[in-house]
């Protein structure tokens, strides 16, 4: 799908692979004979995903929203995401839907899980450096600190290479609460996935884009009370959604969801039974 128009502002979507994960992670205490008939599972009981990215250019500038898994899994790691043995670099899959990724001069993380945050640098040998050398680099502060608590339960879906040099070499700013990264362009707090996790809102001319990221990893999230065993705080997520897809309908915006293999783009309606459903634009 070409980019799509919102307002002065072009958005399009990069997804640089389709990996495999266990279906009850991403529902949480939603049963299976509910959820598989939206996502139907595999032998091993896996749904796909995709690791959506989306580019925002708004004419001075050009705007990465999230950076994919990244170079930095092993072997073992992949194969049971059913991944590509290797990742295609991240500014490669840019260029391959049409965008120059030299001129990406922001990068937004919603969050600093790997799978969000790992296209921020790539690996020369053991040292990591910007893999986008030219961009200023956004994240919520609260996720890394979080990241160095290295807590039991989620420390796993952290890996330092993916931010610390870019911190370090005073590339990546961390944000506290609501920041706007370039004229129009927000990060707006939206706990629940994680204490600290951000959507992003890009504004123009009355019209409104805005991903999702976690908050609805897939379209099937719509419905505010699915949410992921994944989530730390699941009471705040379907708070958060509740009030986040309300203004979706309300402003008529188009969204992005962080992992929906197919979606690319959706409106958002109210629903009678589920409050809320999504349907995806049509290219
Ligand atoms: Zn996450």
């Amino acid at each position: 799908m070409p980019g799509v128009p919102v307002g002065d502002f072009e958005i399009s979507l990069i997804r640089s692979s389709i990996y495999w994960w266990d279906g009850g992670v991403l529902f949480g205490v939603v049963p299976k004979t509910l959820w598989s008939r939206k996502c139907p599972a595999d032998e091993l009981n896996r749904i796909p995903l995709g690791f959506n990215s989306y580019v925002i250019r708004t004419g001075d500038h050009t705007i990465l929203l999230d950076t994919g898994p990244g170079d930095k899994m092993d072997a073992r790691a992949r194969e049971r995401a059913k991944m590509p043995a290797v990742s295609e670099p991240l500014p490669e899959a840019i260029a391959r839907h049409g965008l120059d990724p030299e001129a990406i001069d922001i990068v937004v993380n919603s969050h600093l899980h790997w799978d969000h945050a790992g296209g921020n640098t790539v690996l020369h040998g053991d040292r990591a450096v910007a893999a986008f050398p030219r961009a200023r680099y956004f994240a919520p502060r609260g996720e890394w600190e979080r990241a160095h608590e290295r807590h039991v339960r989620d420390s796993v879906a952290y890996i330092h290479a993916n931010y610390d040099p870019l911190v370090e070499s005073g590339q990546m700013t961390l944000v506290d609460g609501d920041h706007e990264v370039a004229p129009g362009v927000w990060m707006r707090h939206a706990p629940g996935h994680t204490r600290a996790m951000t959507v992003v809102a890009a504004a123009s001319r009355g019209q409104t884009f805005c991903f999702l990221s976690d908050l609805a990893p897939l379209a099937a999230h719509a419905q505010p009370t699915w949410v992921a065993a994944l989530d730390l705080y699941p009471l705040e997520s379907i708070a958060t959604k509740t009030r986040w897809l309300a203004a979706a309908v309300e402003g008529n915006w188009i969204c992005g969801f962080g992992h929906d293999p197919q979606a690319d783009f959706a409106r958002i309606h109210a629903d009678p039974k589920t409050r809320f459903a999504a349907s995806g634009l049509e290219a």
